[in-house]
């Protein structure tokens, strides 16, 4: 059955419920008191509603003007909205309200006559060509429902039996319902069919094939009015729906533009009344059926393909795994399937590896255990490290993890299989240079060790040679000098003609002997006095005296030669009283005083003598040839001679400052230190304390 023959049959539907006929009584209108009926209008076309002209129209208002005029009463209309009207009702200030379908929850409000004016049928609307063509097309869809009527219950009701997700958008009449479904703010509404079929192409809307619930409609009075104006009603329509001519099919016909052309029985009218039903309500299922039907097989035919897709991803994630893959049959230990990785790996063609049991690719003292281990796998997934041997008898270490699937309803076990031949052997290499790197630190420390106390032996014997050494050289300080003495001594005595005359040349070389013994004399002292001090057995002779004749003294052995030298020398003394080794301290400034006199060719030496605070303070200062910045730290270091014009000219050792440096330090407990003259020359500075005090030097080295 398809759109258009089921419209046909409802609409024959309608006129067979409104077929009874009907015969007009003619009853005389009471027109002595004239009675005024109130009616409530509202907008139902063509059941009722206002016209253009602002007229009450429709089926309705055709029949209670029809019976009005027979009564003789006059009606007062009252306009509003549906639920106005009902509310109006309910007060007591309308007398009828149109058009009111019958529900035992109404009949506790409202009272109602019994001839149903007419039997109207709810059905869906929606915009031309929505699709809809049951009642599970409006799964998840807005449906407009005017508010408080029968239909919106029903449908609820409807919906729910259904189990569908409806939005129901409910509106105050039908024209706002309609205009929202032609502006798509609800997909599709309800309306009884009356109004659809007068109003649904105005608003560019067409039935859908949904309809339901026809109910029966009256004219509702308040519930505590007098039966007697429902009982007229009641009369009048009994009398009307006899006759194929009156006014009421006049009114269908009108507002309807049904052709109702004969009359059937009554129990023909129930009887094509349950038929519609039925069809109606097979048609419905047919419909609900197919479409059903059809949802599921467009389900099931995406469920397979889905299906289908799976399962070639699946396959083509098992051939083109990198890592090997196998799948056997539980039990047997067939192989079932390997992948390619699998053939590549281990050598074996497609067609061997799908000959061998599980047992076959392990060597021969795992198979036992493997075939037990295997037996006892169930579901969980497994992971443990084995050897497999390849085709061509490699053995290689694998972790494997395997799982239980159904492979083509085998009960299987795929097994992915990592060789870790490659990691293990590293692991293993890891391991023997951990051991070794162990066992090497641990060698080298013994031999560290060994090597430290045999640095510490040979330390302990340096310093002890170092000690002889000294003590050799201090004790031949007497055998040496003795004999060099004698050198001089008689050298000195022999120039001066003490024992006779010299002829010139017999002095200058005795000249040449005595400077060179004295050279020697000096070297051997200064290495001597190093010696003692580093061997810690100088000894120091503390003693109270005035640093000015200290000075004095110094100036007293070098002022000749200076005079001789052409230098001036000027010497600021002064007396402070000090306690130290005033032998030592006298040595140092001859020493600083002597080379001032060496290294300075022209100009003057300036010695200054002072007490600053605790401290004894000389300063010697000249206008010689200074000293080069970048050789300033090697002065104080022992046989260093710095590079000059005078070094080839001027007699030295270069031990003068070094042991200088240790006695000033480390007998005197002061400091020595320099400073070139922003002229010429260099300043050196001897600062002692006035009394060495508790600080004295103990003959020991500290
Ligand atoms: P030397 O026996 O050579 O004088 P010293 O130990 O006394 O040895 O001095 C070390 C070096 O320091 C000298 O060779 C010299 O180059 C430099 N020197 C020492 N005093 C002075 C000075 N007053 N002026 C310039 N150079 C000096």
């Amino acid at each position: 059955m398809n759109g258009a023959s089921v419209h046909t049959t409802l609409r024959l539907l309608v006129v067979l419920i409104a077929l009874p006929a009907f015969c007009n009584l003619g009853i005389p209108p009471a027109r002595a008191d004239v009675r005024t009926v109130t009616v409530g209008v509202y907008e139902d076309a063509p059941k009722i509603f206002t016209s253009e002209s602002g007229k009450p129209s429709g089926i309705f208002i055709d029949i209670i003007a029809q019976i009005a005029h027979q009564e003789g009463w006059a009606l007062r209309y009252v306009h509003g909205t549906w639920a106005q009207g009902l509310d109006r009702l309910a007060k007591g200030e309308i007398d009828l309200m149109p058009d009111v379908a019958y529900t035992p929850e109404r009949e506790e409000l409202y009272a109602f006559h019994k001839v149903p004016v007419l039997s109207v049928w709810s059905q869906v609307y929606a915009r031309k060509g929505s699709g809809i063509q049951s009642i599970l097309d409006l799964n998840g869809k807005r449906v407009a429902v005017l508010e408080k009527t029968i239909q919106f219950e029903t449908f609820t009701r409807l919906a729910n039996g259904f189990e569908l997700k409806i939005t129901l958008v409910p509106v105050p009449d039908y024209s706002t319902e309609f205009r929202m479904v032609a502006d798509g703010k609800a997909d599709a509404g309800i309306t009884n069919r009356f109004y659809g079929l007068m109003n649904a192409r105005k608003f560019g809307l067409e039935d859908t094939p949904v309809m339901f619930d026809p109910a029966p409609f009256f004219f509702a009075a308040p519930k505590n009015a007098s039966r007697d104006l429902l009982d007229i009603i009641d009369r009048h329509l009994a009398e009307m729906k006899k006759d194929p001519r009156s006014a009421y099919y006049a009114a269908l016909k009108r507002w309807t533009s049904e052709e109702v052309q004969f009359k059937l029985p009554p129990w023909l009218v129930y009887l094509g009344l349950v038929v519609g039903v039925v069809l109606v309500m097979s048609l419905a299922g047919s419909l609900v059926l197919k479409r059903k039907v059809t949802a599921r097989t467009r389900e099931l035919n995406r469920i397979n393909d889905d299906l289908r897709a799976g399962e070639q991803r699946y396959r083509h994630l098992f051939e083109h795994n990198p890592a090997p893959m196998l799948i056997y049959q539980r039990g047997s230990l067939e192989m079932l399937a390997v992948n390619d990785a699998f053939v590549n790996h281990y050598g074996y063609s497609r067609e061997e590896a799908l000959k061998l049991i599980l047992t076959d690719l392990y060597p021969d003292d795992e198979k036992e255990k493997i075939a037990t281990v295997a037996a006892g796998l169930k579901g969980h997934a497994y992971v443990g490290e084995w050897h497999h041997r390849k085709a061509d008898g490699t053995i290689i270490t694998i972790m494997v993890r395997s799982h239980d699937i159904d492979y083509w309803g085998h009960n299987a076990r795929i097994a992915v299989i990592s060789d870790v031949t490659e990691m293990k052997r590293m692991e293993a290499d890891l391991r023997q240079a951990n051991e070794t790197l162990d066992q090497k630190v641990h060698e080298r420390t013994v031999a560290l060790e060994q090597k430290n106390d045999e640095l510490a032996g040979a330390n302990e014997k340096l310093k002890e040679m170092d000690r002889l050494k000294s003590m050799f050289i201090a004790s031949m300080s007497h055998e040496l000098r003795t004999p060099l003495n004698s050198v001089i001594g008689y050298s000195s005595i022999i120039m001066n003609e003490w024992l006779g005359p010299v002829v010139p040349e017999q002095r200058e070389k005795l000249a040449i002997v005595l400077r060179a013994g004295k050279h020697l004399l000096s070297l051997i002292n200064d290495v001597i006095d190093v010696s003692k001090i580093e061997a810690g057995q100088l000894d120091v002779y503390v003693e109270e005296f005035d640093l000015f004749d200290l000075v004095a003294d110094a100036v007293h052995q070098l002022e000749p030669d200076m005079r001789s030298k052409g230098l001036a020398f000027a010497v600021d003394n002064v007396h402070a009283q000090l306690r130290t080794d005033r032998r030592r301290l006298l040595q140092a400034l001859l020493n600083v005083l002597s080379n001032a006199m060496k290294y300075t060719v022209e100009g003057s030496v300036h010695l200054s003598a002072r007490l600053d605070g605790r401290w004894a303070e000389i300063a010697v200062c000249d206008t010689g040839i200074g000293i080069d910045e970048q050789e300033a730290d090697k002065i104080f270091k022992p046989f260093v001679r710095i590079e000059s014009p005078l070094r080839g000219t001027v007699p030295g050792t270069g031990l003068g400052l070094y042991l200088t440096h240790k006695l000033v330090g480390e007998i005197l407990n002061g400091t020595i230190f320099f400073t070139n003259n922003t002229g010429q020359g260099t300043t050196f500075t001897i600062r002692v304390p006035a009394d060495v005090g508790s600080a004295v030097y103990t003959g020991r080295k500290q």
